[in-house]
């Protein structure tokens, strides 16, 4: 580990505050506290993605334990394409008004888009929704679509935090229907709507 980083992966969640850890701060095995926040996106906009609550901060190391790092340790390393996302950035990324509010789960700190370079996409979703050692709220396996090459789209992966309720399990896929070109939810892990 780097000088300058401090080792939290047993820290327990309700010792982590916004404030206290420094960006190289290891907060599992593998991963390290900035890249929970980490968006290209948001610098390049200048978007203030930092936690707005030690609650979703809290939320997002929880995920990073339980759901990233089992799949790095699973598959080999990788970069989440996104974790915890503010409101502000948000609403960047959709292109909505000042007044709009994203019900989104990476906004609460708790949803993780991944994707591992060499790995099918639907082969990730189908691991992870057998594998994660406290399960999951939601898994949905996005735009994947065998045309375009096995690692096209990603899966978006939610668990829900200690306290935060109970995780309902839903697997569901986002996928193209032939017959209207338009992306719709199907449940289960599929590669089309039709
Ligand atoms: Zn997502």
């Amino acid at each position: 580990m780097p000088q300058n980083s401090k080792d939290h992966r047993k820290t327990a969640l309700e010792k982590l505050k916004r404030g206290q850890l420094d960006p190289q701060d290891q907060v599992s095995d593998n991963f390290r506290f900035y890249e929970l926040t980490a968006s290209q996106t948001a610098s390049r906009n200048n978007v203030d993605n930092n936690f707005e609550s030690d609650e979703q901060l809290r939320a997002a190391v929880y995920l990073a334990r339980k759901v990233m790092q089992p799949i790095r340790d699973q598959f080999g390393r990788y970069s989440p394409n996104s974790v915890y996302r503010s409101q502000a950035l948000e609403r960047v990324l959709k292109s909505k008004p000042r007044s709009w509010i994203s019900t989104s789960q990476h906004t609460l700190g708790c949803a993780c888009d991944v994707e591992v370079a060499g790995v099918p996409t639907i082969e990730l979703a189908s691991w992870a929704s057998e594998n994660l050692p406290d399960g999951f709220d939601q898994i949905i396996c996005e735009c994947y679509d065998p045309a375009q090459g096995p690692n096209s789209g990603w899966v978006h992966i939610s668990v829900l935090p200690p306290g935060g309720g109970r995780n309902r399990g839903n697997l569901l896929s986002y996928v193209r229907d032939r017959r209207t070109g338009r992306y719709v939810y199907v449940q289960g892990l599929r590669a089309d709507a039709s």
